[in-house]
């Protein structure tokens, strides 16, 4: 595996195969590899000819300086992971590479980006999503770009940006990966103290209350949401939103009547975690499935 820090790198040593047809995956991280990661590169490596992961830390992103401080970062260790997952490629970029003196452009998603995240984390982070992971589209030209249902919504928003400037990729998602216990593998878990790691576990715990009830038959969206509260209310969790909407648009629902998207937001001391599920009758694709991972091409 070769680590490369420019886009000109970047370039060159790709080149060669994309004149052969080679075909080139790309999954974006910011480091801190766990499983989860891993995952999407595994999906990536059973698909493609050349896989490539960025790390970088996106510092556009972030709300609180705090968060972006305390990021887990540990490049080699990365590096180690990526390359026993097999990748070809780590292109780690320095801020000043990606944002060069004089960077003045954005993207801005609007409607899915606006409820929920968008909402408690302010515009400015999905702008900082969408910018950065256009900025590396445009940088690797992948045939094929990776991304976590575990970031519901941050999905969607990719979803559209890259249907909305026609680029030509196809987004691929991949299935959240939860430790035994059921929590959500997450860069930030190693943040949470033991008794914090317990507390975090009222997220899984609700998510899979609802889909009970609602596998039950229950069919009113606030009895389901209520439901999911008063689980993380029991471990002591700072909500910051439950919410069981539309899958495809975050439209709010009051009865479930196709299967819907409950996601929750909810901080453990300081420590700020995000898990979804989806939850209903079944029957309706949504474009969390990879069936409908719609090439625009
Ligand atoms: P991050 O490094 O947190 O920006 O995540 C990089 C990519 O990994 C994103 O597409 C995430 O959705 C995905 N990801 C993060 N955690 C998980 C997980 N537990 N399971 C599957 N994908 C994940």
């Amino acid at each position: 595996m070769r680590t490369l820090r420019t886009v000109a790198e970047l370039r060159s040593e790709l080149a060669p195969a994309r004149s052969r047809g080679s075909k080139i995956g790309l999954v974006p991280t910011m480091g801190a590899l766990h499983d989860g990661h891993l995952a999407l590169l595994e999906r990536a490596r059973g698909e493609c000819d050349v896989v490539v992961v960025s790390l970088f830390v996106n510092p556009s992103q972030f709300g609180e300086q705090a968060d972006l401080d305390r990021y887990p970062r540990d490049e080699a260790r990365d590096a180690r992971l990526a390359a026993d997952a097999g990748a070809d490629v780590l292109f780690a970029p320095a801020a000043a590479e990606v944002y060069p003196d004089g960077f003045g452009t954005t993207v801005e998603v609007t409607g899915v980006s606006e409820p929920l995240e968008g909402e408690r984390r302010g515009a400015s982070h999905f702008r900082g999503v969408a910018t950065v992971v256009t900025k590396l589209l445009c940088m690797t030209l992948p045939d094929v770009a990776y991304f976590g249902r575990k970031d519901a919504q941050q999905l969607l928003v990719i979803r559209r940006l890259v249907s909305d400037l026609n680029l030509p990729v196809r987004i691929a998602s991949v299935a959240t990966v939860r430790e035994p216990d059921g929590l959500a593998l997450s860069s930030r878990n190693r943040l949470l103290s033991g008794e914090q790691r317990e507390r975090a576990l009222g997220i899984p715990r609700a998510l899979a209350r609802a889909r009970e009830r609602a596998a039950a038959g229950e069919r009113s969206v606030g009895a389901l949401q209520d439901c999911a509260r008063e689980v993380l209310d029991d471990h002591l969790l700072e909500v910051e939103y439950v919410a069981l909407v539309d899958p495809d648009s975050l439209a709010p629902l009051t009865e479930l009547d196709a299967d819907a998207l409950l996601l929750i937001a909810a901080r453990v001391g300081d420590v700020r975690l995000i898990d979804n599920q989806i939850v209903g009758p079944g029957a309706r694709q949504s474009i969390h499935e990879d069936e409908v991972a719609t090439a625009v091409r």
